[in-house]
């Protein structure tokens, strides 16, 4: 069987779903296929369950903290079973209106089945043959599972498999120190398990500063996770029903032994069964489609958004993909992805926001530059907390005096970050944040406090 349409979209993420639907109010026939859970990984296996996840475990967290603010709690006992309903509550009601929308959108068809290319303009689902001048790609990406000695005599679990999980792991251990692995192993701390973190480089998201990373590494080993830093070769084995976790390129594994194990090291793009090659759609040595400036693939009339091209891996970076893409053929645009400033958020608590360069960037980058730095301890509503935690730093570019880069490790950090986001998305000189007032008490309010410390980046990092 044969069925034409103007559109194609593979994959219900972040992109695909608001770009089927956008498409279809315009009046183009347009088909989306998805092979497993509508919403993709943000919904179902990412963002979602984890910071529904992160939510109780914050309740827990302060639940044993109750007496410092004078609250008196007789005994906090985590009810993993109930943690796991309440994921599963959030969950099903952003996968099921997913679902609903996409199937109650009028010039909209959802097929559900693993799609495959058969050519530049055609995708098999199943028994039915899908053909259209136009197709966007927007199929994620899974976890990586590396080929660790041992791995196949193990049981592992991933981002996946970790949120099925209705009991407490007694000693869960988190291959993996950067966002994925990082999230896992405080929630899971907070619940009560003995976690132990194993990074094999020298330090912790290794991406961050070393400011950065050093101060996430306290926060985490003041809650008791152990974390094991430059494994420079893991090993596996089976210990009874435990796994021991190697780390020095012993034959027999020796060091840890957890009851439980994650593997959080990155993630691997759905390409390879994508049948790519049938259409000459071109991917780098890793598999991640390559695009341009506009999200365009090497074949005229196929795009790739989402976590898939590579130029992003997150949710807003998904989303963010779906309007270049409508904004340029649906409005006349002109958008590019080199407009939007890089930003993100790292969800423990306190949490990371991140906008723009770090300080290794800038100085990468060689121009002149000022820096400022403030602890959380100086900001009163973090005080007001008892959670004094991380530090807020910013860069400004010396002669522009627009701000390069921003990071905020500290209560409310995520969402804080958005007043530097703004002013860099505006292009106005950090002036403009300086002399804004600011509502007391807030974390935001000592923003202009922090501009006020601006002074020229040295010779070398702190
Ligand atoms: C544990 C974890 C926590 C995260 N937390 C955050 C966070 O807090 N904030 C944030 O911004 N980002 C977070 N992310 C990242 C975020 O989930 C992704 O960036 C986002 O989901 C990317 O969306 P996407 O559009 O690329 O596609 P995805 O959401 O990956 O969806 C792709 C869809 O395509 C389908 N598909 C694949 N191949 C085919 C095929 N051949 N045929 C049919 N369908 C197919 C898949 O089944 C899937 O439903 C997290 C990720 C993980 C793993």
């Amino acid at each position: 069987m044969s069925e034409k349409y103007d559109s194609i979209i593979i994959g219900t993420g972040q992109s695909g779903p608001s770009l089927a639907v956008r498409l279809a109010q315009a009046g183009r026939k347009t088909a989306i296929v998805e092979r497993k859970l509508f919403g993709g990984t943000c919904v179902n296996t990412g963002c979602i369950p984890t910071k529904t996840l992160v939510a109780s475990a914050r309740v827990a967290y302060l639940a044993r903290r109750a007496a410092d603010f004078g609250v008196m709690v007789d005994g906090v006992r985590v009810d993993m079973a109930r943690v796991k309903a309440r994921k599963d509550a959030v969950v099903r009601a952003s996968t099921e209106g997913v679902e609903k929308w996409l199937k109650g959108t009028p010039m909209l068809t959802v097929y559900e089945g693993h799609a495959r290319f058969e050519g530049p303009h055609a995708v098999r689902v199943g028994d039915t043959l899908l053909e259209a001048g136009e197709i966007f790609i927007d199929v994620g990406t899974r976890a990586h599972v590396p080929a660790l000695p041992g791995l196949d005599g193990v049981e592992h679990l991933t981002n996946g498999t970790m949120l099925e999980l209705d009991t407490l792991p007694e000693h869960l251990v988190v291959v993996g120190g950067s966002y994925i692995g990082l999230e896992f192993a405080q929630m899971y701390r907070r619940f009560g398990a003995r976690v132990t973190v194993i990074e094999m480089g020298p330090r912790l998201i290794a991406r961050e500063d070393e400011e950065v990373s050093a101060a996430i590494l306290e926060i985490l080993e003041d809650e008791g996770i152990e974390v094991r830093l430059n494994a420079k070769c893991i090993t596996l084995a089976r210990r009874g029903s435990s796994v021991g976790v190697g780390l020095d390129c012993e034959d027999e594994p020796r060091g840890i032994e957890g009851s439980h194990l994650l593997l959080a090291v990155g993630r691997t793009p759905n390409t390879d069964d994508l049948g790519l090659e049938k259409a000459g759609v071109k991917t780098d040595a890793r598999g991640y489609i390559t695009v341009d400036e506009a999200l365009r693939t090497n074949v005229p009339g196929i795009w790739a958004l989402g976590d898939v091209n590579g130029r992003g891996a997150f949710t807003h970076t998904s989303y963010n993909d779906y309007e270049i893409v409508a904004a340029n053929l649906l409005d006349n645009g002109q958008r590019r992805v080199s407009d939007r400033v890089p930003a993100y958020a790292l969800y423990i608590d306190p949490p990371l926001g991140r906008a723009g360069m770090s300080e290794r960037d800038v100085r990468q980058d060689g121009r002149r530059a000022l820096v400022a730095r403030l602890p959380m301890s100086r900001v009163g509503r973090a005080k007001e907390r008892s959670e004094t935690q991380g530090f807020m730093k910013i860069l400004v570019d010396a002669s522009s005096r627009k701000i390069l880069g921003a990071a905020i490790l500290g209560i409310e950090g995520d969402e804080v970050i958005h007043s530097i986001l703004d002013v860099m998305v505006a292009d106005a000189p950090y002036t403009v944040l300086e002399r804004a007032m600011h509502i007391h008490p807030t974390v935001s309010e000592f923003i202009p406090t922090l501009l006020g410390k601006l002074e020229p980046l040295g010779e070398t990092a702190p």
